[in-house]
């Protein structure tokens, strides 16, 4: 027997469960623990080995290890070990830091799985898919993926799109009942919902009758196996400059060796010294702390709500230029309380606020009972239309469902009207709102067997669909001056930054076929709803903001022009002479003529979602970096075609999350821009430890150029320099990428994408610094050599000193794109641990007598610090007072 030739009831007893109260979270356990969880593929780990070797499977590394061990040898055995033993911890740091961004990544992950709504214990809940069991009832949405092989046992219009399992991409309508016939392939099974394709229309709930790997999808999963690592463009852009530096690197380092062995080196002393230079010098590592900094940014975002999808958007963030946001629930609360009705010609003043279902009617300040003429009429019909409910948590009110629907329910409540209604009305027929029709319908059959239709929606929509409306008494036919007084009220309300409704009506004999789409016409209209949602609070700081980071901020919605307008004006989005458009003006617009007004426009209103890809198209096509929000099925293209896809957390489809990069966890506009913020930031992180980085490996190569140059005794050992490479670049790099903004990040017009790391002055500033400290660092080994000329071991802790402190100073240069005087040094404060503690170990060192000979140090003296200290707080210095 197949799932699909069984009635609900079968179902429903072979999985012991009732399809009113859903299983208990007992049953679910253990289901749980007996089947497994609802996923598709068990997840394969590379071994934690297999990372660890990867760190020296680095060509200079190897070349090293080979050099030590020639070394060790011939005899330095002191030398080999220590080499060893630092290629080991850098080996170890490397590994450390792979894991904590492979970690992060897959955290990020599992954050952004897809939910289900399950009844369990009689109550709606939202899970993770994964901990879907057979026999839950789970109720699905447009634009949600089915999260189990279902058996649908409700349909409100449901279709769903089947490709992925049939290749067939013409959506397929579900319904409820029992199918006879047997051997049915997957397209035929109409009754059945399956794991991973998508509702695109409708809704529906059904009895979950396979999970996890015993899914339709489960048998097809092997084929699609693709967990192939993403690359950020950053992160390529990287890899490409590693592959320039590797090859200057190795020129400069044979240059050295070159020039060491004409000088009299001996050839064996040179070869180590430059081995251990080339890895010093080559920035391994720098691919690494890049995607370490991107994952710690991705959860500084998540801490500031904003969920990202994709590696690259934190990249692509920093660049946005235009942000298209939804008003309606982002700019918005989404918090909908109806505060006036146009009845009869007149209007209704509503009290009360938020969802609370005390209040009352008043006209002119009169308070008007239940008897006044179609308002019980009018509420009932928009409880009746209505998909959403009142749940009480705690004492309060929220709504499950839409919130424009909830606002409806709460009105009708405030007169006194209760679920009664719906034993009196049956519901034989729902057209589901969708934001391109604008409105949604129901089939409603009464205890007399009599049908009628009840369409509510946007106003300008059903007018022309009506020809009579109800007036006090009687129900009149629509002519053209009250027309004019039903567009005065849309539009009086619309002003008032109110979201108009309107409610129609007519009667259905019972021969009528009910699929017709014809039967939204010749309407009743019979009132108008205004609903207020108050803009949230923190939008208009963030518009602002935005706009003084050169990014502009556009509304769209498919609300009534006027009502956006005045929200728009309320949020100080929209200048004197900036533009509104509509979405019947957009589709008469060729591209161009579009193109010659974009850049003026700051709201779109009544548009439907295929609008936005033209939106974001034209936005494009001036070479803006566009971000774009949206929650719908429908909005999915849109946010595809955006530089920056971003989806609603709570409101958000399944679809439109997967295509998008960013998810607002709050949904909230503000949101956006903090990511916005943090994506700068991430960037400007970057810049400044390849700053430090390069312009430390500038200093270690020149230095020992320098002295080959000159004819003089290797200022650095092997040691040494791996030592500088291990200590000095490891921990301060990383505190980098943990600083804070500069102030004036959001005060900067956005970067442009095409810009090369090096721009805006950062090459000159690598050069400029990294020749200083080689120069430095050669002034402190010349003066001790020079004082000392039988101590070379002196002359080397001098310079080794120089350099290490030279770094750890210019480290808080790299800061600031200004003036290392921009910022308080202290500000940092994981950056002050990490020059604390490489400075400690330097002193160890140097100090430490078990430790001298292996780093060929001697203990230094006050005096001698004096100089060091001083040499090596010129580069940083200096330019600091030149600004450049
Ligand atoms: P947005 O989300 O941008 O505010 P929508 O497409 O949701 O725009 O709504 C457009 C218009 O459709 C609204 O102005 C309102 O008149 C109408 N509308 C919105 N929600 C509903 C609903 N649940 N039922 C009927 N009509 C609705
Ligand atoms: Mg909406």
């Amino acid at each position: 027997m197949n799932w699909y030739q069984l009635d609900a009831e079968k179902v429903e007893k072979k999985l012991h469960v009732t399809a009113d109260r859903g299983l208990s979270g007992k049953q679910a356990s253990e289901r749980r623990k007996q089947y497994g969880e609802n996923i598709l593929e068990a997840k394969k780990n590379t071994s934690k080995w297999l990372i660890f070797l990867k760190q020296f499977q680095d060509f200079m590394v190897l070349v090293l290890l080979a050099a030590t061990l020639i070394a060790g040898l011939l005899g330095e055995y002191v030398d080999a070990i220590a080499i060893m033993i630092i290629v080991l911890v850098n080996g170890f740091i490397g590994f450390f830091q792979e894991q904590k961004a492979e970690n992060s990544l897959e955290k990020l992950k599992e954050l952004s799985a897809p939910m289900a709504n399950v009844l369990r214990n009689e109550s709606w809940e939202k899970i993770s898919s994964r901990e879907v069991v057979v026999g839950d009832i789970v109720k699905v949405n447009s634009g949600d993926r089915i999260p189990a092989d279902v058996r649908i046992i409700k349909s409100n219009g449901m279709e769903t799109e089947e490709s992925a399992l049939t290749g067939e991409s013409l959506p397929v309508t579900k319904h409820a009942t029992a199918i006879t016939k047997e051997d049915l392939d997957v397209q035929d099974q109409v009754n059945m919902g399956f794991m991973g394709t998508l509702v695109t229309r409708g809704s529906g709930v059904g009895i979950v009758v396979g999970t996890g790997m015993n899914t339709v999808m489960g048998q097809i999963a092997s084929l699609m196996a693709n967990t192939k690592k993403m690359v950020t463009p950053l992160e390529m852009k990287l890899a490409e400059l590693g592959k320039i530096l590797i090859v200057v690197a190795l020129f400069l380092t044979i240059l050295v060796v070159g020039l060491g062995v004409i000088q009299g080196h001996p050839m064996y002393e040179m070869f180590l010294a430059g081995v251990s230079l080339a890895v010093a010098a080559i920035p391994e590592g720098l691919p690494a702390i890049v995607t370490v900094a991107l994952s710690l940014g991705v959860q500084r975002m998540i801490r500031k709500k904003a969920l990202v999808r994709k590696l690259s958007a934190v990249e692509t963030l920093g660049c946005a230029s235009v942000i298209c946001s939804d008003k309606t629930g982002t700019m918005t609360e989404n918090q909908m309380t109806v505060k006036e009705i146009f009845l009869n010609g007149e209007y209704l003043y509503v009290s009360g606020d938020g969802y609370q279902t005390q209040g009352d009617f008043f006209l002119h300040r009169e308070k008007v009972k239940r008897s006044f003429p179609n308002l019980e009429t009018m509420l009932s019909y928009g409880m009746l239309c209505n998909n959403a409910s009142i749940v009480v948590k705690k004492g309060k009110n929220y709504i499950d469902g839409d919130p424009t629907d909830g606002a409806l329910l709460v009105a009708a409540k405030k007169l006194g009207m209760t679920e009664e209604l719906g034993k009196k009305f049956r519901i034989i027929k729902e057209f589901p709102f969708d934001s391109d029709r604008k409105r949604m319908s129901v089939v409603v059959e009464d205890e007399n067997q009599m049908r009628f239709l009840i369409t509510k929606g946007a106003p300008d929509v059903l007018l022309p669909r009506s020809a009579f409306y109800m007036d006090k008494d009687s129900r009149k036919l629509l002519n053209k001056e009250n027309k004019a007084l039903i567009e005065g009220a849309i539009n009086e309300m619309a002003n008032k930054a109110l979201r108009t409704i309107a409610i129609g009506m007519r009667s259905i004999s019972n021969n009528v076929s009910l699929d017709s789409a014809l039967l939204e016409d010749e309407l009743t209209l019979i009132g108008l709803y205004g609903l207020m949602d108050p803009p949230r609070k923190e939008v208009k700081s963030a518009i602002r903001e935005c706009k003084e980071a050169g990014i502009k901020t556009v509304m769209i919605t498919g609300d009534h022009v006027n009502t956006a307008r005045a929200i728009a004006e309320n949020l100080q989005l929209l200048p004197p002479n900036g533009l509104v458009l509509e979405g019947h003006q957009l589709n008469r617009m060729s591209a161009e003529e579009l193109s010659n007004v974009i850049e003026d426009t700051y709201v779109f209103a009544r548009v439907t979602p295929e609008h936005k890809l033209k939106i974001v198209k034209a936005f494009q096509e001036k070479g803006h970096i566009v971000a774009m929000t949206g929650d719908g099925v429908n909005d999915a293209p849109a946010i595809k075609a955006s530089d920056i896809g971003i989806s609603m957390g709570v409101t958000g489809t399944d679809v439109t999350k997967e295509a998008s990069s960013l998810i607002l966890m709050d949904d909230n506009f503000a949101t956006i821009k903090s990511a916005i913020q943090e994506g700068r930031n991430i960037y400007e992180n970057i810049r400044k430890f390849i700053r430090y980085l390069l312009a430390s490996n500038v200093g270690e190569i020149l230095v020992m150029l320098f002295a080959m140059l000159l004819g003089m005794p290797l200022p650095l050992i092997p040691v040494q320099i791996l030592w500088v490479n291990l200590v000095t670049d490891g921990l301060p790099a990383m505190a980098l990428g943990l600083d804070k903004a500069e102030e004036d990040v959001m005060k900067r017009s956005p970067r442009n994408p095409r810009e090369g790391i090096f721009s805006r002055g950062l090459g000159y500033k690598i050069i400029s610094r990294g020749i200083l400290i080689g120069i430095v660092t050669l002034i402190g080994f010349i003066i001790t050599y020079q004082n000392n000329p039988d101590n070379l071991m002196f002359a080397q802790t001098t310079a080794f000193s120089t350099l290490v402190m030279a770094q750890l100073i210019h480290v808080f240069d790299c800061r600031s794109e200004h003036s290392v005087f921009a910022r308080n040094p202290f500000e940092n404060i994981y950056l002050v641990f990490a020059v604390i503690s490489s400075l400690l170990l330097l002193l160890v060192v140097i100090y430490w007598p078990p430790l001298q000979p292996i780093f060929h140090t001697v203990s230094l003296s006050l005096r001698d610090w004096l100089l060091i200290i001083g040499l090596s707080a010129i580069p940083t210095v200096l330019f600091g007072f030149t600004k450049k």
